[in-house]
Parts: structure tokens; sequence; C-alpha cells
């Protein structure tokens, strides 16, 4: 052995497969060198072109798929590992699935697990400092101030000097002089706050019959595998106590939970609901997040220290070493669609996460979505029924409100019935709430004169007046431009008209009919962030307000119990437009807002305005014959072959310019694959068919439910080449067909 040639060596080189976060087609080999050691899942630094980027290293490939040959001389070595805990097998395995479903690269989905870098970093450490038991040479009366305040405090506790500097009442550098002087130790603590841990066998409220059979029933599946349930009852049914005892559950067997809530608004009242259950605060997970805080949740979540997450749909990517549940609440809003980068709906993927992990999870709501409905049906998941309101509260009394016999004067939207039941409620010293799912004061502002209409100019939408900022904005992009005084186009004077309401438009007209109730006005304009939304909410709550009206914010699981009455100015607003799910949608949303109504002691009452009352939604709603309503659409989706009974896949190219976007469009169409099963329909120009500045053209692919689509489309992309100018975005089950 001894006389074997050196060259020789080079057929030990090790590799290691690594996959960046970065939206590139597969994952790279890269020479480990001798003295360093990896394992799948391991974060390592590794050259790529003339830069140094952070991967994972992935598995071996499967079975009988040979890795890509690489010349040796190309191969290039890892740089570093660090020293965190490895991505969890588990994760990457979710990864991957996340990938194969979406058609997007592996590397894309692995940026949503990878997105605090900092997080793979040493934990931060700060000075802190203690009493050593030793006298300073000198003692001021400053000196002695912080040494007697230490000894009152806690000798053997370690403080950072700004803190002890406070307590004592002397400048910082008294504490640094005593450290110098050898009064003091200096000592490096940790940086970032502990989790406090949440106690499963804390008691929850005495539930009630019917609480405890359905509690039950999702605690059982605590530990013993993959079980997908839908808790489905009404709104203030006590969904929320109900899964709060699986939540206990997982806890007392040492797992961690992961509670998904569709909006960041819902956070801090469930934040604190969790507090007050279980004695400690869950980690929440959204985008409003400082990096430090990121830093610490992700990590505390990697190394299985935060036990609790509630989040948005990022949450699913977070590394947890140890997670027993899953929990979706209001698992039908379509907000857990991501519609950017990697399109997913988390609700899915989160059922996906459950089952690779062999855990259960929870799906709540009081509108269940069709797809969760037809898989209770075709018995993939369980259904668990909360049949009632908790305690005295009773379902509210629904009433639509004939707008073409009803109608509200000229240049208002509230209809005399409307009207004279707010008044009564607010006599009757109870809230009311007039909903409307609009923002800013107007969707439309025309001119009178040559009948010019703003539209956004990067968009294929109109400008929605903002009267309180004085502006009209694109509700696409984003664009502002300050309210004209004159038409651009004809030059008129004070000629511009404001079309349509939006819900600034309502508390106007509230303003001048109830002028002595305390107004709040709620939509995401006038609340940034989810702390203001839950102040908001707080005044309501305290009865600070009398009448309400606002957007869909305030609309989704809050709970006002001095709240009887809601009107909902404009019940048609979501039916226009060939969506799909349009009625669906408009049922669940009115069905929630109505739900905020007589919560408490009293009886509520829900009034809908409409052209439309003989409509399948109104209907259903006014019986509050949710069942009926769902068998209704489950029918023509059936018969329409649409989802969930049929599969759809959308794809929209887009470009700068339309001709660009379109010649790819009919390259591709020359490109389908024929198969049976499916359909292709398009190129056709999308509705919305210029957005953010891009031209906008899209494919709908429509099979039957047992067709392999995502085999079908790969193999079809597989043939199209890109020019640079065109984007392509896959949408698997598409819940947006603008
Ligand atoms: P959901 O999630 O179904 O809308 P919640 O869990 O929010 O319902 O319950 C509605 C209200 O009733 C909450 O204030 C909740 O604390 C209260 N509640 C529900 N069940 C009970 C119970 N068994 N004991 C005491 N309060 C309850
Ligand atoms: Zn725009």
């Amino acid at each position: 052995m001894a006389d074997q040639p050196a060259l020789d060596m080079d057929i030990d080189v090790v590799t290691a497969r690594v996959l960046l976060p970065l939206a590139l087609p597969g994952a790279y080999d890269y020479a480990v060198p001798g003295d360093l050691e990896v394992c799948p899942g391991d974060f390592v630094r590794v050259p790529l072109g003339p830069r140094e980027v952070t991967g994972v290293v992935w598995d071996a490939l499967p079975q009988g798929v040979e890795s890509r040959p690489v010349e040796r001389e190309k191969l290039k070595a890892i740089v570093s590992r660090f020293d965190a805990p490895p991505l969890p097998d588990v994760v990457r395995q979710f990864v991957d699935w996340v990938a194969a479903y979406t058609l997007s690269p592996p590397g894309a989905v692995l940026r949503l697990a990878m997105r605090v870098p900092q997080a793979l970093e040493p934990a931060p450490t700060i000075i802190g400092y203690r009493l050593s038991g030793e006298e300073p040479p000198r003692v001021t009366p400053q000196r002695q101030r912080v040494l007697e305040i230490l000894r009152e405090t806690g000798p053997q506790l370690a403080r950072p000097a700004r803190e002890i500097s406070e307590m004592a009442g002397v400048g910082t550098s008294v504490v640094t002089g005593l450290a110098k002087t050898g009064a003091l130790d200096r000592i490096e603590m940790p940086g970032e706050r502990a989790f406090a841990e949440p106690d499963g066998d804390i008691q929850g409220p005495k539930l009630s019959a019917p609480q405890m059979s359905a509690a039950r029933g999702l605690a059982d599946h605590v530990g013993q595998g993959f079980a997908a349930t839908l808790l489905d009852g009404v709104t203030g049914a006590g969904k929320t106590e109900v899964y709060f005892e699986a939540v206990a559950e997982a806890l007392r067997q040492g797992k961690q939970v992961l509670v998904m809530l569709p909006e960041i608004a819902l956070t801090p009242q469930l934040l604190k609901r969790f507090e007050t259950r279980f004695g400690a605060p869950p980690a929440p997970w959204h985008s409003d997040l400082s990096q430090k805080e990121r830093r610490r949740i992700w990590r505390g979540v990697a190394e299985g220290r935060a036990h609790v997450v509630v989040g948005a749909r990022s949450a699913l990517f977070l590394p947890y070493t140890d997670l027993g549940l899953i929990v979706v609440d209001e698992e039908h809003e379509s907000a857990f669609k991501q519609e950017e980068g990697v399109i997913y709906n988390a609700r899915d993927m989160a059922v996906a996460r459950a089952s690779l992990g062999d855990i259960p999870i929870v799906l709540a709501s009081a509108t269940p979505s069709l797809e969760t409905v037809v898989n209770v049906q075709r018995g993939r998941y369980e259904r668990l029924v909360l049949p009632e309101r908790h305690g005295a509260a009773r379902l509210p009394d629904v009433t639509a409100i004939d707008l073409r016999a009803d109608a509200p004067d000229r240049g208002r939207w509230l209809s005399p019935s409307l009207v004279s039941a707010t008044t009564e409620t607010l006599a009757a010293g109870d809230q009311a709430m007039l909903f409307l799912n609009r923002r800013g004061y107007a969707p439309l502002t025309l001119c009178r004169t040559c009948g010019h209409r703003f539209e956004c100019p990067n968009c294929d939408a109109w400008l929605v007046e903002h009267r309180f900022r004085r502006e009209l904005q694109c509700h696409h992009c984003g664009t502002r431009v300050p309210t004209p005084h004159s038409c651009p186009e004809c030059g008129a004077e004070n000629s511009l008209a404001a079309c349509g309401p939006g819900v600034e438009r309502i508390a106007e007209e509230a303003v001048e009919r109830f002028p002595d109730a305390r107004l709040s006005v709620l939509s995401s304009d006038h609340l940034h962030g989810p702390e203001a939304t839950q102040e908001a909410v707080g005044q309501i709550t305290r009865q600070e307000v009398d009448l309400v009206v606002g957007t869909q914010v305030v609309a989704k699981g809050h709970n006002f119990p001095n709240l009887t009455l809601v009107g909902v100015v404009d019940a048609d607003l979501g039916l226009t437009g060939g969506d799909l799910r349009a009625a669906e949608r408009t049922y669940q949303l009115l069905h929630q807002v109505a739900g905020r109504a007589g919560r408490g002691q009293k009886p509520g009452r829900v009034f809908l305005q409409t052209y439309m009352p003989h409509h399948k939604v109104m209907q259903a709603l006014v019986a509050g014959d949710r069942d009926r309503f769902l068998q209704q659409e489950a029918r023509e989706r059936e018969d329409a072959g649409m989802p969930p009974y049929g599969r759809l896949v959308s794809l929209i190219l887009s470009a700068p310019e339309l001709p660009q976007a379109m010649e790819t469009a009919r390259q591709m169409a020359r490109a389908v694959p024929p198969a049976d099963g499916v359909r292709v329909l398009g190129p056709a120009p999308a509705p919305i068919a210029l957005l953010r500045g891009r031209h906008r053209v899209r494919f709908l692919i429509k099979a039957t439910r047992d067709f392999q689509v995502q085999k079908y489309v790969r193999a079809w992309l597989a043939e199209v080449k890109l020019p640079n100018a065109v984007r392509l975005a896959v949408d698997v089950d598409p819940q947006s067909f603008l």
C-alpha cells in the first residue's frame, strides 16, 4: 500500500450535494475538504462563481438516479460548515415535496426555510456585571449605591451595565469603574431573551359536552401519527378553546406546535389568549418582526426551545425539530395562498407537512372550503362538529334588504331600513358595524365634462380615491398621485365625480346620519400593523366606540360582546367577475362578518343590502343553511369538472411589451403535449392584462382529478425556452383568475 502513486488520492475525493437557496434547477456537487465532516442538513458556505453563498447539504439522490458527473478540475470545495443545528430530514423532504408540487425550483423553496441568515451565526452575547465579593479600594456615595442595589436585588445575578445604572440612578461609568477595581465581575451572558415554557397542565375553561368530545377527538390524535381533522363549528362555538386542548396534549408530550393564522392582524389577539390559557406567550412569526426577533425565534425553533409558534403562512417553513401538531385556523381563507415567488397554498402544504412528519393537523373553520368538505366526504379527513355558540350567545338573525325596493337616497349608500335599524341599535346603547369590503373613498373618479376615467398607468385598473390622504391610488401596484383639481384630458375645473362608495365614503355618510355616535373607521389604510389593529379592536371591546365602519380587517376573528347589529353595505360586491369561487368566497366572508353580531348576551341582527335577494348566497345566509349551499356548489363544480372535482394549473406569461408575451405564448401553444384527461385553454390576455407595467397572457390547464398534472406541465415546460424579457408564473391550484 505504501508505494501507491499519490495521484490515486484523487479517486477518494468526497463530494457532497449542496442545495442553494436560489431559483436554480438543481443542487450542485462540492468537494468536502479532508478536515471537514458534513452530514445531510448541515448549513455550509460554498463558492458560486465569484461569490460565496450559504447552502444546505442535501441528501444523496434517490436510488437509481445518477448524480451529474462533475469534472474533477471544476469541482470546488466547501469552504466551511456553520455551527448550527442541521435542517431536519423532514424539513428537507418537505422542501422537495413543495417544489415538486408547485413546480418550483427546490432552491426557491429552500429560500423560504432560510430567511434568517443571522440565525446560523453564534447567538449574540452581552456583558453583564455582578458582585465579586471584593471591596473596592475607594467607595464614593455613587459606588456605594450600586453595591447596595446589587446586594438587595440578588448578588448572584449578572445584569447589563445600563440596567444597573438605571436601578441605582448613576451613570454607567460608575458600574464599569467598579468592575475595573475588581469589585464587580464582568460576565458574558446570552443576548437573547429565553423562551418561557407554556404549561400544558394548566386547566382550561370547563368545556360543554360537545366541546369536550371534540377536544378529546383532537387530543387523542396527538402522538398517534398523521390525521387530518376538520373542526367545524359556527363562529363563537369555542373552536379555539377546543383546539387548545390538543395543543395542551402536545405540550404535555413535549412536542412543538404550529398554529397558522391567515392574517397577522389576528395574531396579537391569539397570543394574548394563548398566554392566558398556558401561562406563557407563544412565539409569533410574521412579516412585521424585527430581524433580532426573527433570529431568536428561528434558532429557538431549530433548537426546540420555542415550543409553540403562532404565525402566518411562512411559519410553515421554520426548522421545527420535533413538531407534534399543526392547527390551521380559518382554513378557508384565501390569504393562505402565497401569490408571488413560490406560489403555494399554505393550508394544503400544511397538510403535506403533517403527513411527511406523521403528525396530526386540525383545520378549523365556521365556513370550511369546499376542498376540505369534499375531503371529508371522501373519507380523507375526519370531521368534528360544534353545533352551537358557547353559552347564551345565539347566531344572529339575517335579513336581506332589496335595494331595488328599499333604495338609498341619491348619492347615498345606506337604505332607509338599515338607517333605522342602526338608529335603534345606537339608541339602545349597543354597538353597530357597517361593513364594506372596499378601501378608500371611491373606486372610480371620472370627469363629468369629457368622461375621462382615471386609470393606473402601469395596470389595467382604475385609481381609487383616498380622500383622507387626498390622493388617487392603484390597489394593484400602489401608484399614488395627488387628487387633481382639473381634468387632465379636457382641463375642466371642478368637474371630477367620485363614483361608487369605499369605506371612507360610508364613514362620511355615517357622520351625517348618526352625528352623536362615536365612530371608528377601520381599514388597512387606517391601521398600520397588528398592534394598531389590536388597539382599535380594544377600543371597540371597551365600548369607547359606538359605530364601526370597516373593511374585512374587522370582519374576522374578533369578539365584540356588545355589537348587536351588522349592516353589509354591498353584499353583491364579490359576486361579479368570473371567479370560480366567487359565490363560495362571498358566502364565507359575509358569514364571518355576520358572525360579529350577537356574540354576547344580547341577540344580534344582520342586514345584507343587495340587488340580488334571490341569489343562492343571500338565500343561504338568510336561511342559515350552509350545508345546502355547499351541496349546491359541489354539484355545480362537479358538473363543470372544476376543483375539487378536477384540477387546474394556470400559467401566466408576462413581458414589458405585449408582442413579446404573445409570441412566446404562441410558441408554447405549439408545444402542448397531447394527452387524455387534460385540456389546455388559451393563450388569452389575462383579465388584468397589464399589471405593474407588464403585459400578461395566460393559459389554463384543466385536468381530471387523477391526471398527473405536474408531470404533464413539467414535460411541456421542458420544451420551452423563455426569452429574457418574458417571465413565467406557474400557479398550481389557482385561487385568483385575474
Ligand atoms: P370560535 O373560535 O369557534 O369562534 P372561541 O373559541 O373564540 O370560538 O369562543 C368564543 C368565545 O366563547 C370566547 O370568548 C371563548 O373564550 C368563549 N368560550 C368558548 N367556550 C368556552 C367555555 N367552555 N367556557 C368558557 N368560555 C368559553
Ligand atoms: Zn397600478
